[in-house]
């Protein structure tokens, strides 16, 4: 774990998700990340079809997302896009992902950013050992999960896979993009939940079915 405060080492961070639509909790989780662990920059990755969402309800199309997401990211100099997922063909692994980025920049130390709901499936992910050989783990609190159970997961991962588990100290964000859909097709605004940018974007393109604002408060 000391070679993360290694100076000369480049750090990245790797923000990760579906992004449908991308909102501030995600940003609120990347910025903290960046500024706790003293990161170089960080790249977000929407995925194209993430394994354990393939069967997902109707959202945003893969250029909605990704335009979203880039509005979203545009006022962070140290944020930028990576779009090797959305250009692959099929389902996107994680840990190809961070083999890619790892064998690019093998010097470079990597981040992989989650929140907590992320860190207790993290053993049903697709080969954790290999993207715990490739990357440190960055995981927020979310929802109601105890600090407790948490501390708990990441020991457990550990020792079961070696990882490098950092556990972030951010203030909750009550807020998921199921929730953030939920509210456009209920007609509610989900402007306090967004950067303006992409609330103005939604609204434009009329993005998972809002019928006009507030209409049911
Ligand atoms: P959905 O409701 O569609 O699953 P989401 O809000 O969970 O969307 P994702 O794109 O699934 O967003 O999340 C990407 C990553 O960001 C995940 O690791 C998730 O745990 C984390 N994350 C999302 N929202 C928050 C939040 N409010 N607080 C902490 N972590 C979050
Ligand atoms: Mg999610």
């Amino acid at each position: 774990m000391d070679a993360i405060w290694k100076p000369g080492v480049h750090k990245t961070g790797i923000m990760g998700g579906t992004f449908d639509p991308i909102h501030n909790g995600h940003l609120a989780l990347a910025d903290n990340a960046y500024y706790q662990l003293k990161l170089d920059q960080i790249l977000f990755l929407p995925a194209r079809i993430p394994p354990h969402k393939q069967n997902r309800p109707e959202g945003a199309t893969s250029s909605q997302r990704l335009h979203m997401t880039r509005l979203a990211i545009s006022d962070y100099p140290y944020f930028s896009l990576d779009q090797e997922e959305m250009n692959r063909d099929g389902v996107s692994y994680t840990k190809d992902t961070l083999l890619r980025l790892k064998n690019s920049e093998p010097e470079t130390e990597f981040f992989f950013i989650i929140g907590a709901d992320s860190l207790m499936s993290f053993d049903t992910w697709y080969h954790p050992e290999i993207i715990c050989s490739c990357c440190h783990l960055v995981a927020a609190i979310r929802d109601d999960i105890p600090l407790k159970i948490l501390q708990r997961k990441a020991e457990e991962l550990r020792t079961r896979f070696q990882a490098s588990v950092f556990l972030l100290d951010i203030p909750k964000m009550d807020i998921s993009s199921t929730r953030l859909r939920d509210f456009r097709k209920h007609g509610k605004s989900i402007r306090p939940y967004v950067p303006a940018a992409v609330a103005d974007y939604i609204e434009e393109n009329d993005i998972y079915g809002g019928h006009g604002q507030n209409e049911q408060l």
